[in-house]
């Protein structure tokens, strides 16, 4: 099961969060922008990423997930 650490809250299930956005900065290609925006396309590798604790805090907090394997990093 996937699982995100909060800092107010501790570690949770993804069940508990609600997606917001990545917060890298955008690629530099319009393309590639265009599939992060609208597809929602990863591209490989860890971005860092704004989540929302819906179920808990109701706290936006910061994470880094590797895409490649969907394993949020601290
Ligand atoms: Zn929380």
């Amino acid at each position: 099961m996937l699982r995100i650490t909060c800092p107010h809250c501790g570690v949770r299930s993804l069940t508990e969060w609600v997606y917001g956005e990545i917060l890298d900065p955008p690629d530099s290609s319009t393309e590639l922008a265009f599939d992060r925006a609208f597809n929602h396309t990863n591209s490989p590798g860890v971005v860092t990423e704004a989540w929302f604790h819906a179920y808990g805090c109701r706290r936006w907090v910061t994470v880094r997930r590797d895409t490649t394997t969907d394993i949020f990093l601290s």
